[in-house]
């Protein structure tokens, strides 16, 4: 258990190094047991320490006493209960991401690398209040058949099969909406076909050569 906090610390730390996330926003969590393993409420990443990171079960159950987890655990437990294949889960409010989550648009296949994220399409969340059960809802519709979406006046959230693969793909969601924000300052860029996303996607799978 130590050795999964050790990284979610890193983790949490890269956040602010990689400029992907300022001070205490966003989160992560790392899937244990019978639950989940997640940052604390309103903490700077800088100054975390093991005994921070609170367990959550998947009946959304931890104790107080241990630290106060993330004020959206609500939809980490959401996704780990609804998507098997998420081991990780990074929620950031990187610039790009949330400059074009504040528009309520998702990002359409104007590049062929927002298949990384599991379709031809990168969806908006709907805004809700942080911390929410609601937003939690409107976060699943957006990750249906995706492994990351845009969350409305917010920020972006991203799951894989581990917190590296996690976190890259945060990185990446962050790198195309910058790229869609450059494309649409010179007009309305041109939109692959969901025929030739479909080609991407089949390819995509053997992209990867490390983890
Ligand atoms: P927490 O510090 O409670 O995780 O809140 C940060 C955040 O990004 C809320 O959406
Ligand atoms: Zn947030």
């Amino acid at each position: 258990m130590n050795k999964i906090k050790a990284e979610i610390i890193k983790y949490s730390k890269k956040l602010n190094i990689k400029k992907l996330s300022a001070l205490r926003s966003g989160n992560i969590s790392v899937r244990f047991k019978d639950g989940f393993l997640i940052t604390p409420s309103g903490k700077k990443y800088s100054t975390l320490k093991d005994k921070d990171i609170v367990f959550v079960s998947l009946l959304g159950e931890f104790d107080k006493k241990k630290g106060v987890p993330s004020s959206e655990w609500k939809f980490h437990q959401d996704i780990y209960k609804n998507k098997i294949e998420a081991k990780a889960i990074v929620h950031a409010h990187s610039t790009n991401a949330t400059a074009v989550s504040n528009h309520n648009k998702g990002i359409p296949s104007f590049h062929y690398m927002v298949a990384m994220a599991g379709g031809h399409d990168i969806k908006c969340a709907k805004y809700a209040t942080f911390g929410t059960r609601e937003l939690s809802k409107n976060i699943l519709r957006a990750l249906k058949g995706r492994k990351a979406c845009l969350i409305a006046n917010h920020g972006q959230i991203a799951f894989e099969e581990s917190l590296s693969k996690a976190f890259e793909l945060a990185e990446e969601v962050e790198n195309i909406s910058l790229q869609y924000i450059t494309s649409l300052k010179l007009g309305k860029p041109k939109i692959l076909s969901i025929k030739e996303m479909k080609k991407v996607l089949s390819k995509a799978k053997n992209y990867k050569k490390d983890s």
